[in-house]
This record gives C-alpha cells, sequence and structure tokens, in this order.
C-alpha cells in the first residue's frame, strides 16, 4: 500500500510519519518541492495544479492530509490564502482521491461549531463557525463530503505535540519568570496529543480498508474535559511535582471577553467522541495521561 502523507513537520504531520509507516509505503512531504523516485513533487497546498500533479505522479492509496493554514487570528487577514490551502487544496485532494479510488483522510476542528452551550457537540450538530479559520475548514470538509470519495474526517480540539510550540511548554516558560499569571477559565476543551491522533488514525485506516461504508465524520479528542486556566494549573503542578523551581504565585482565571483577539474563539470545544469509539472499537485515554506524558518528555526526565 502506497501512502501520500502531506504536512509532514506539523505536529499531528510528524506523528504521522511514524505511525503510518507500518501500513505500508509513505511518500511524506512539506511544502517544499523535491526530487523522489517518482519524480518532482511538490507539497504546498498553496499551488492547487501542483498539488494535483503531485497526487497524479505518487498515484496513492491513501492520502493523508495534516497540512492546513493553522495561524488562526492571522487568518481574519489572510483570507484567500487560509481559504485556499485548507479548503481548495481539500478539494483538489478529495477530486484525485476519487479518481484513484484512494482514501482520503483529513484533519477538522470543533471550530466548526459556534461554541454555544456546555453539551459535548456529536458530528450531527448544526454547524456554525465563529471565525474566518473556523470557517475555512468547514468548507473544507464539505468539499470532501460532496465529492463523493471515501474519506475519514477526524475533528479535534486543543491539539499538543511535544515537538514544537504549544501551550503547556508557553504556560512552563511564563511561569519561570512570573509571579501571576492570567488564563482564559471560560474556554473548555480537551487537549488532544497528536501522537494520540496519529495512532487513532492508523487503527480506524486499518478498519476503513476493509469497510468503505465507515466513510464520514467522526470528533476525536482524548477523554475528559477543562478550561484553559485549569490545564495550566495542573501543568504548572506537575511540573513542581517533579522539582522545577517555577516563580509564579497567582494564576489566575480570566474571561474571553479580557482577553481580546482578532478571531473570536468558540468557549464550548466539547467533543463527543461515542461514533469513533463504538465505529473503531476503540478506548480514547484522559487528557491528563497524554499531557504528563509531553511533559516528562520535554523535561527529559
Ligand atoms: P501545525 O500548525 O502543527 O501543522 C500544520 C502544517 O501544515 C505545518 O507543517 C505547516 O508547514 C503546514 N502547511 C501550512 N501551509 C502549508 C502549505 N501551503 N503547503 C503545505 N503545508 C503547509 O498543525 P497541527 O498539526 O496541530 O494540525 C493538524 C490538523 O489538525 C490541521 O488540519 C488542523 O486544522 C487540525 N486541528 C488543529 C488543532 C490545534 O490545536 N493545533 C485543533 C483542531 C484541529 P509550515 O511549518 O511550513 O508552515
Amino acid at each position: 500500500m502506497k501512502i501520500l502523507l502531506l504536512g509532514k513537520n506539523g505536529q499531528v504531520g510528524w506523528e504521522l510519519q511514524r505511525a503510518l509507516s507500518v501500513l505500508g509505503e509513505v511518500v511524506a512531504l512539506d511544502r517544499n518541492v523535491v526530487d523522489s523516485p517518482y519524480g518532482q513533487l511538490c507539497g504546498d497546498l498553496a499551488d492547487l495544479d501542483a498539488l494535483r500533479q503531485t497526487i497524479r505522479i505518487v498515484s496513492p492509496d491513501v492520502i493523508v492530509n495534516a497540512a492546513a493554514y493553522t495561524a488562526v487570528d492571522k487568518a481574519e487577514t489572510d483570507r484567500e490564502l487560509s481559504h485556499r490551502i485548507n479548503a481548495l487544496a481539500s478539494q483538489v485532494m478529495a477530486e484525485e482521491a476519487l479518481a484513484l479510488n484512494a482514501w482520503l483522510i483529513h484533519y477538522s476542528t470543533d471550530y466548526v461549531f459556534d461554541g454555544s452551550g456546555n453539551r459535548p457537540w456529536v458530528e450531527t450538530d448544526a454547524v456554525s463557525p465563529v471565525n474566518h479559520y473556523g470557517a475555512t475548514k468547514l468548507a473544507g470538509e464539505q468539499m470532501i463530503q460532496a465529492s463523493g470519495c471515501k474519506h475519514l474526517i477526524f475533528r479535534t480540539s486543543w491539539v499538543y505535540g511535544a515537538r514544537g510550540n504549544n501551550f503547556a511548554k508557553t504556560m512552563l516558560r511564563l511561569a519561570r519568570d512570573r509571579q501571576t499569571l492570567s488564563v482564559i477559565s471560560d474556554q473548555v476543551g480537551a487537549p488532544t496529543g497528536a501522537d494520540l491522533l496519529a495512532d487513532v488514525t492508523v487503527l480506524a485506516l486499518q478498519k476503513a480498508l476493509n469497510c468503505p461504508q465507515i466513510s464520514g465524520v467522526y470528533h476525536l479528542a482524548a477523554a475528559g474535559e477543562v478550561s484553559w486556566h485549569a490545564y495550566a494549573r495542573h501543568v504548572i503542578d506537575f511540573s513542581r511535582s517533579q522539582g522545577d523551581v517555577l516563580a509564579v504565585e497567582t494564576v489566575e482565571p480570566i474571561d474571553t471577553a479580557a482577553y481580546p483577539t482578532p478571531a473570536r474563539r468558540p468557549l464550548n470545544s466539547r467533543l463527543d467522541t461515542q461514533k469513533l469509539r463504538d465505529t473503531f472499537s476503540l478506548h480514547l485515554p484522559d487528557w491528563q495521561s497524554g499531557v504528563t506524558r509531553m511533559l516528562m518528555e520535554i523535561s527529559g526526565k
């Protein structure tokens, strides 16, 4: 089996390089042009013609799209490019997957919802994004679904990886220097590890390959829920318990309204994962176990 992975160096893409390798040959690309045994390939999602050509050259059995325009605030002003990368490039992948009878694996977000209420969102809930990033991700989902290709779209939330920047690392950096931190307490979700996303992708894909009727949208996040404020407290408490010396004395809860950003954020990022767990017979670990593992990994302990 041949798998084309796009966005190989993002948080999720990096973990997918490892996890997908047990399923078959992985042709992994970032946005650069590379020479390969197949010829010249280009994984730049902003260049739709080159992307289409690359898929045709590789002719994969599975396309896994881990690339996306993820700068949520910047997307508000960078509208055309974020739409091209998150929506139009997904459409190109879907059209080519259909022509090849290949599977398309794609990642989306709880930001397709408006964040109202406090009930976890199910896949059939009405969508209504509150920012442009969410609108581009929704458009991408809809284009894939409309194409008729076999697809798994995983909507997830609050993704972190041990590699690169993440919320926990930022909190620890600030906690080393500052006595008081102010962290948003009215947005609730589940921090979800890129490694968990990659591992579930492999298991789900394995089942889907023999079961085309399970094509569809699935919510995928770690179990449990937490606010950014309680998440920050958890990270700081754990780090202290490991002997780290931190200057922070107070972690102050603040409302979203007190921290204006160019893009609005939904308050309710809870995702109901029942459909995924039932369809693929999977257990999703609680968010604390993955975060603890990541903290141990970045501390080198
Ligand atoms: P990252 O921002 O870590 O990775 C995104 C990757 O996309 C980067 O490697 C980036 O490359 C690449 N990329 C951006 N523009 C292009 C382009 N024009 N052509 C090719 N590659 C490009 O994101 P995550 O791994 O966290 O996200 C994976 C998926 O999960 C995305 O679909 C995202 O929308 C979704 N998601 C993420 C959440 C989060 O909290 N991060 C929450 C919910 C959903 P480069 O480094 O060169 O810019």
